[in-house]
């Protein structure tokens, strides 16, 4: 039997997105020219989204002090590469192009996370220490999380350097299982392998995880890429919100 796609495309007056049917929060994962950058709201709702910045900070987005509007403004002037919120009536989310977008929801609490995780986010642990801080704040269990991989640039393409290896190296023991085609100083980065492990390391079970299977330098008809356009793509929006 043929697999059938993990995703299903939607469409709407923002443009199309991609939606894992698994996945219980409402999300989106924008492809290219979904919505812009002067009107980020979905449905009359603003999406909030931060300063990206490639590090691990964690913004958490506390919607009973401020109006959705007030939250939007003030997140964008915010230093962060991931949000969280337990608001109902707006949408938080992340913008990539190539870097990895990961949405997580928790049934229980009520309670959804947006995390922009490249190379960078990554290796620092931006999803574990995303998941900790869903623990601590809200006290989410996290053998109940969902989460949710939206389109990134795939292992066929994901080419880097001795600096992300040597990182790799110094930090993760057996970490030459996220490389392939490793050669003198260069490699191929699994960037979907490795996040799946570090949720799975906190307790996500393996079916509470669903990943679009598209790499965004491959398909260039439905995403930006900053690997293939150059220095300054259009980024894409990830959103997601509480049910
Ligand atoms: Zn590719």
């Amino acid at each position: 039997m043929k697999g059938a796609p993990s995703y299903r495309v939607e469409h709407g007056a923002a443009g199309i997105w991609l939606a894992l049917p698994g996945f219980g929060a409402p999300h989106r994962f924008g492809t290219k020219g979904f919505l812009s950058k002067t009107n980020r709201t979905i449905d009359g709702t603003p999406v909030v989204t931060a300063n990206q910045v490639h590090k691990d900070g964690i913004l958490i987005v506390d919607a009973d002090r401020r109006d959705w509007g007030t939250l939007q403004a003030e997140a964008s002037a915010a230093d962060a590469d991931a949000l969280a919120t337990a608001g109902a009536g707006g949408w938080i989310g992340v913008t990539t192009a190539d870097c990895l977008p990961l949405l997580v929801h928790d049934p229980d609490r009520r309670v959804v996370a947006a995390v922009h995780a490249g190379w960078r986010g990554a290796l620092m642990g931006i999803a574990t220490t995303t998941m900790d801080r869903l623990t601590t704040r809200f006290g989410s269990r996290s053998n109940r999380l969902e989460a949710a991989i939206g389109p990134h640039i795939g292992v066929c393409c994901f080419e880097v350097g001795r600096a992300v290896l040597d990182l790799l190296e110094a930090r993760f023991p057996g970490w030459q299982r996220w490389v392939e085609r490793l050669s003198e100083g260069k490699g191929y980065f699994n960037l979907r392998a490795f996040i799946r492990e570090q949720l799975a390391e906190r307790g996500v079970e393996a079916d509470r995880i669903h990943a679009v299977d598209l790499c965004t330098r491959c398909e260039a008809d439905l995403f930006s890429s900053y690997r293939r356009e150059g220095r300054s793509p259009q980024g894409m929006l990830s959103a997601v919100r509480v049910p």
